[in-house]
C-alpha cells in the first residue's frame, strides 16, 4: 500500500486580513489538542497531526482520514507561495484564501486568486473577522454552524449578505463558490468557511475541509504519496553559529538521510554537495540545552528541515533539491531544471513587451496574466531590468509594446536614461494585480488618444441641407443658412450634390454669430462656400453631402463606423453609392 504524505498548505490574502493570526491560532491550538497529537515546530513550518486535528473537530468530525495531517507553511502570503515552487507547480498542495468578511475583496485578494489559478491549486475561502460583524457573539473556539445557529436572526442574516457578496466576486472571477455547508461537490465549487482567526470559530470546519479537500483531490492525483527519492525547496540559506552555512527546506517527497548526495537547481546552474546534516526544532521544553537544534539522522516527506551541507554559497531561495545517486541522475536534474526554466522565460513573439520578475513563479502567473489580457509578449525572464531590455523594448514597431514590465525588480544604472532615450516606459511595482491594472489603464488612454487623432485628421461623413429662406449672398463667396442633417460639417471641406458634382468648399461657418471650425448634426448655421454661385450652380434648396477623400473615405468605412451615428452611418453609405455610381471599386 502506498504510503500518503502530509499535505502542505499556504495562507494568501491581503494584507491585514488576518493570515498572521489566523496561522498563530492554530499552531497555538488549545492545550488537549496540543497533547493529543502534540503540534509540532518545524524548520520553517507547522504541523497539525491528524489526532491533534481531530481533536479540535471532535464536534463534527465525519470524515475518513488517511492522511497524516497538514503541514502549514508559517510565511504567509503569495510572495511566498509563489517563491516556493517545486516541479511543475507551487510547493503548497492546498491553500487558504483568506479574506476580511467587512472588506471583500482586495488587491491582493485579486492577485493571490490569479496565483491560485495560474498554479491550478486546490484553495478554500476563509471568510475572516466574523466576530466583528455588529451584534455576533463570539463563541471560543466553536464550529461555526454551531455558533451561528446561536446568533440573532438579524446578526445570521448580515453574515449571509456578506457572504453572498463573497459568492458574487468570486463569481466574476470564473470561481463557482458557496458557503461550505450548502456544498456538495467540492471538487466543482470553491467552499467559503466563516472563521474567526482571533476567537477560533469556524477552525475546526476550516481544518476538517482542508483535510477533506486533500484526500478527494490529491490522492488520485499521487501529488501525495511518499516516493522515494528525496525532493525539496530551499526557503533560505543561512550562516548558524557553530554550524557554518545550512540552508533551510521544505521536503515534499521521499525520505531524505545524511550523507545523502544532493544536487541543488537555481537560475544560475546545479550545485551538487552531499548532506552533512539534518536538524530539527527541539521542543521547547528541551530549551534549555546548547543549540535550538536537534540533530537526526532521517526525515520523511512532506517536513520542514535545516540542512547542513558543504559549497551552497550559490543556492537560491525557492531553488529545488533532489537526492542523486549517479552521474546520470545529475545530468537528468540539470536537464529538467534547464528545461522548466525555458519553458518558463520565454523569447518568442516578434512583436511585445518585456517583462522581467524576481522569481520563476511570479514570472509564469504575470506570463498567463499578460495572456489572458491578449497583450504580446516578446521576451519574459527573472532578474533586474537592464540596458539590454531597453534595447529590445525599443525595437518594437508598435508604440504600444516599446513597454518594460518590472515585477520586484531593480533597474540596473543608465537603464532610466536609456529608455528615455529610447521612448521605452518602464512600469515596476511590488503588486502584480497593481502593475497590471497601471500598464492597462496606460495601454488603453494611449489606445484612446490615438483614435483621437486619428478621428481629427480625417474628414468625416457629413450631408447638409441648404435652407432657401436664409440666403443671404449669391456668390464670391456664396452665403446660405444650412441645417446638418447628419455628421459633422468643417472648415475647408468639399461638398457635392447628389448626382455628384462639385458644390464648392466651405471657407468659413458661423453660429449664432460666431465663427466656428466644426457644425455637428442638427445644427443650424450659416456657411461661406467658394466657388459656386447660386442660382447657377446651385438652386438654394439642395441636399449636399461632404466630398470625403478616397483615402479617409477607406478608413472611415474600415476603421470608424462604429464611431458614427446611425444618422451619419446611413449618409455616409448614400455617399459612397454616389461615388460608386460609375466606379464601384472606389475606396475599397
Ligand atoms: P495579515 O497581514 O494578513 O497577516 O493580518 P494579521 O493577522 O496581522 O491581522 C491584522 C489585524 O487584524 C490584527 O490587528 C489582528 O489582530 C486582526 N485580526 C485578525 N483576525 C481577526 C479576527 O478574526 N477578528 C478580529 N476582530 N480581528 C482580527
Amino acid at each position: 500500500m502506498k504510503v500518503l504524505r502530509t499535505p502542505i498548505v499556504a495562507v494568501l490574502g491581503h494584507v491585514d486580513h488576518g493570515k498572521t493570526t489566523l496561522l498563530d491560532r492554530i499552531r497555538r491550538s488549545n492545550v488537549t489538542a496540543r497533547e493529543a497529537g502534540g503540534i509540532t515546530q518545524h524548520i520553517g513550518a507547522t504541523e497539525i497531526p491528524l489526532s491533534a486535528i481531530k481533536e479540535i473537530c471532535k464536534d463534527i468530525w465525519n470524515v475518513n482520514v488517511v492522511i497524516p495531517g497538514l503541514l502549514f507553511i508559517d510565511t504567509p502570503g503569495h510572495k511566498a507561495f509563489t517563491n516556493l515552487r517545486r516541479r511543475g507547480g507551487a510547493l503548497a498542495d492546498l491553500a487558504i484564501l483568506i479574506v476580511d468578511i467587512n472588506e471583500g475583496f482586495k488587491p491582493q485578494t485579486e492577485e493571490a486568486l490569479m496565483i491560485l489559478k495560474t498554479f491550478k491549486t486546490p484553495f478554500i475561502v476563509a471568510a475572516n473577522k466574523i466576530d466583528k460583524i455588529p451584534g455576533w457573539q463570539s463563541n471560543e473556539g466553536m464550529p461555526f454552524m454551531k455558533s451561528y445557529a446561536m446568533q440573532d436572526e438579524v446578526v445570521r442574516q448580515r453574515l449571509d449578505n456578506r457572504i453572498y457578496e463573497l459568492i458574487g466576486e468570486l463569481y466574476q472571477r470564473g470561481f463557482s463558490a458557496d458557503r461550505f455547508d450548502r456544498i456538495r461537490d467540492f471538487t466543482r465549487n470553491v467552499a467559503i468557511v466563516p472563521i474567526s482567526a482571533l476567537t477560533g470559530e469556524g477552525i475546526p470546519e476550516l481544518l476538517m475541509l482542508l483535510v477533506g479537500l486533500a484526500q478527494r483531490y490529491l490522492e488520485k492525483s499521487l501529488r501525495l504519496h511518499v516516493e522515494g527519492k528525496a525532493r525539496g525547496t530551499v526557503l533560505e540559506v543561512k550562516e548558524e553559529k557553530g554550524l557554518g552555512l545550512t540552508f533551510d527546506a521544505i521536503l515534499y517527497d521521499g525520505t531524505l538521510r545524511v550523507g545523502d548526495r544532493i544536487a541543488i537547481g537555481g537560475v544560475e546552474g546545479v550545485i551538487v554537495t552531499h548532506v552533512r546534516g539534518i536538524l530539527r526544532p527541539r521542543p521547547a521544553k528541551e530549551m534549555r540545552l546548547e543549540s535550538r537544534f536537534k540533530s537526526v539522522e532521517s526525515v520523511t516527506a512532506a517536513a520542514g528541515i535545516k540542512v547542513v551541507a558543504p559549497d551552497i554559497e550559490g543556492v537560491l531561495a525557492g531553488s529545488e533539491f533532489e537526492v542523486v545517486e549517479s552521474d546520470e541522475d545529475i545530468k537528468a536534474f540539470e536537464q529538467r531544471i534547464k528545461q522548466e526554466y525555458q519553458e518558463i522565460a520565454i523569447e518568442t513573439d516578434e512583436e511585445g513587451v518585456v517583462i522581467k520578475t524576481d522569481t520563476l513563479g511570479s514570472l509564469e502567473a504575470l506570463i498567463n496574466e499578460f495572456r489572458e489580457l491578449g497583450i504580446p509578449i516578446k521576451k519574459a525572464d527573472v532578474g533586474d531590468i537592464t540596458k539590454k531590455d531597453v534595447v529590445e523594448a525599443s525595437a518594437n514597431r508598435d508604440e504600444l509594446n516599446r513597454v518594460i514590465i518590472g515585477f520586484n525588480v531593480k533597474l540596473l544604472p543608465g537603464v532610466e536614461e536609456e529608455a528615455a532615450k529610447y521612448g521605452v516606459r518602464i512600469f515596476t511595482d511590488q503588486i502584480i494585480y497593481s502593475l497590471i491594472d497601471n500598464f492597462t489603464q496606460w495601454r488603453d488612454e494611449e489606445k484612446r488618444l490615438r483614435e483621437r487623432q486619428k478621428i481629427e485628421s480625417i474628414i468625416m461623413p457629413g450631408k447638409i441641407q441648404l435652407l432657401k429662406n436664409y440666403i443671404f449672398r449669391r456668390s464670391k463667396p456664396a452665403v446660405v443658412g444650412v441645417k446638418v442633417l447628419a455628421g459633422e460639417l468643417r472648415k475647408d471641406v468639399k461638398l457635392i450634390k447628389p448626382d455628384g458634382t462639385p458644390a464648392g468648399v466651405v471657407r468659413s461657418m458661423q453660429k449664432s454669430g460666431e465663427n466656428i471650425s466644426v457644425a455637428r448634426e442638427g445644427d443650424e448655421i450659416a456657411i461661406a462656400i467658394d466657388g459656386v454661385t447660386i442660382g447657377r450652380q446651385l438652386e438654394g434648396d439642395e441636399v449636399l453631402y461632404v466630398d470625403v477623400p478616397e483615402r479617409h473615405a477607406k478608413v472611415v468605412e474600415r476603421e470608424l463606423m462604429e464611431t458614427l451615428s446611425e444618422n451619419a452611418r446611413s449618409a455616409f453609405r448614400e455617399f459612397l453609392d454616389i461615388k460608386r455610381k460609375d466606379n464601384p471599386f472606389w475606396g475599397k
